[in-house]
């Protein structure tokens, strides 16, 4: 049976792999984890072979190595599309955002989906800016959530033998909360989240504050999806 084993032998990506406990240590959305951490495939047109690997910030973050990498690396073949999927610890800063969009602009075959699973500063105008803009410019983000969690355990986790449908169950509501102010940062909105940390344990404590505009401009089945409002609410 599959899930009596670990990773395929034979997997061509199983020396790429990290461990289980850095990869819950990595993406737990409800914890403070300094380091910043990054999974990515790459596919080439209609070439079923997917390429993956995983980086980490040095002296750089984490995306500027992975542009700079596969930059120096790669042949873009103008008339080949190419498919990158990241799945980012926390989300892009405002000047990896700015080099994203200008390796985009040079690569205009690259088509990005960024999952991210907790919001880098999201309070800062320039990182808010910053994603709004590679949004803009084609780049789709979204928060993981749990189908996500499930590929990347089955995908770049070298997990346990008998562990293969283990992967790490996060409660919905961190990942709405960090899927609302998503939102509020692609529609320009002001915050509505504010994340503070209690050192025991690393935690992360969210506080929700919705402003008229909020209601006004969010989806109410976003907002309803947090968990933390409820009706009756005035929609305007
Ligand atoms: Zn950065």
């Amino acid at each position: 049976m599959a899930s009596d084993r670990g990773p395929p032998a034979g997997d061509p990506t199983l020396r790429r792999r990290i461990e289980p406990w850095e990869f819950e240590f990595s993406f737990d959305p409800r914890k403070f984890c300094k380091e910043a951490c990054l999974l990515y495939e790459i596919q080439w047109g209609n070439n079923r072979d997917v390429w993956r690997h995983s980086g980490k910030n040095t002296t750089k973050h984490v995306e500027r190595n992975f542009i700079e990498k596969i930059a120096s690396e790669r042949y873009f073949c103008p008339s080949i599309r190419c498919f990158i999927f990241w799945y980012l610890s926390w989300s892009p800063c405002w000047e990896c955002s700015k080099a994203i969009r200008e390796f985009l602009n040079q690569h205009p075959n690259v088509t990005l989906v960024i999952y991210i699973a907790r919001l880098f500063q999201h309070m800062d105008p320039q990182n808010r800016q910053g994603l709004k803009d590679l949004v803009q410019s084609g780049v789709t983000i979204q928060v993981m959530r749990a189908p996500e969690y499930e590929y990347c355990w089955r995908n770049f986790v070298n997990y346990p033998r008998g562990k293969e449908a283990h992967w790490p169950r996060y409660p919905p509501l961190w990942m709405n909360l960090y899927a609302l102010e998503l939102y509020c940062i692609i529609l320009g909105l002001p915050p509505c989240l504010h994340i503070s940390r209690r050192y025991q344990n690393q935690l992360i404590v969210f506080r929700l504050t919705l402003q008229n505009c909020h209601y006004q401009m969010i989806p109410p089945y976003i907002l309803l999806a947090t968990g933390m409002v409820q009706l009756p609410m005035t929609w305007r």
